[in-house]
């Protein structure tokens, strides 16, 4: 198996994207570092990874959280050298009623987690001289989206970092790249009301929600030995919605 013998970090494992994520790197032969906001989340994924990995407790947008999780899982685990950070929110408004507090929770969980999370990773992939560093972000940082004016600057703002990190990491054998769904099936794209879903399906030419199993089988490829020569890139998928 492609990813035997790796340990992969996961963030927000407990559900959607992330869970497949966490999966399908599993199936890969990854030990994967599965995380979730609540203990009965974290203790979800321990049961459905079995010996293929273990949840902990993470919240991306405080940096206390990250050092207790690193410190956590230090002692515990072999260094992740697999690192998809997946966990992600939305809190729309249009631009003119956008509340700061609304611009700040998103900017924070969506950007700045990727800062803290990647800083705390990465120097153990240069010293192994071999790491992956995925970042799910979004068709709405290249397309744009009203109402997400917050998410749209986050996730581009993630794609931007990505790219000046593979230029710092690429000699040390550590690629960076982004993932880039449209819409997907899980508890997020569950949120928008049926005529909002069908909204969007009119402007996808496969004619449906991707599933998050699809969104994670290219999560995988870019984890693994074959992809090593892909960094600095962002991959879409989106059924055709947005084609670069
Ligand atoms: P989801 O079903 O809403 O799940 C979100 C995940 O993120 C959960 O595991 C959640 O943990 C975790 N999370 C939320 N806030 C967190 C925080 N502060 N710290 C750590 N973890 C946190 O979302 P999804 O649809 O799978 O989306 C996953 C990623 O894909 C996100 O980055 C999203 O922006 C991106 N994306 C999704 C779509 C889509 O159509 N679904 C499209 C494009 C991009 P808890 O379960 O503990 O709350």
């Amino acid at each position: 198996m492609s990813l035997a013998g790796k340990v992969a970090i996961v963030t927000g494992a407990s559900r959607g994207i992330g869970a497949a994520i966490a999966e399908e790197l599993a199936g890969a032969g990854a030990f994967v570092i599965g995380t979730a906001t609540t203990q009965a989340g974290a203790e979800h994924i321990s049961t459905k990874l079995g010996a293929q990995g273990a949840g902990y407790v993470l919240d991306v947008s405080s940096e206390t959280s990250v050092e207790d999780f690193f410190a956590a899982i230090k002692d515990a685990h072999e260094a992740p050298l697999v690192l998809v950070n997946n966990a992600g929110i939305t809190r729309d408004n249009i631009a003119l009623r956008m509340k700061a507090d609304e611009w700040d929770a998103v900017v924070n969980t969506n950007l700045t987690s990727i800062y803290r999370v990647s800083k705390a990773a990465m120097r153990a992939m240069t010293k192994a001289r071999w790491g992956r560093i995925i970042n799910v972000t979004s068709v709405v940082a290249s397309i744009g989206n009203g109402g997400q004016s917050n998410y749209a600057a986050a996730k581009a703002g993630v794609e931007g970092y990505s790219r000046a990190l593979a230029s710092e990491l690429g000699s040390r054998g550590v690629t960076v790249n982004c993932v880039a769904p449209g819409f997907i099936k899980t508890d997020m794209t569950d949120a928008l009301s049926e005529d909002q879903t069908q909204g969007l399906l009119s402007r996808v030419p496969a004619g449906r929600l991707g599933e998050a199993a699809e969104v994670a089988a290219l999560v995988v490829f870019l984890a693994g030995e074959t992809a090593g020569y892909i960094t600095g890139s962002t991959i879409h998928i989106n059924g055709g919605l947005y084609m670069n």
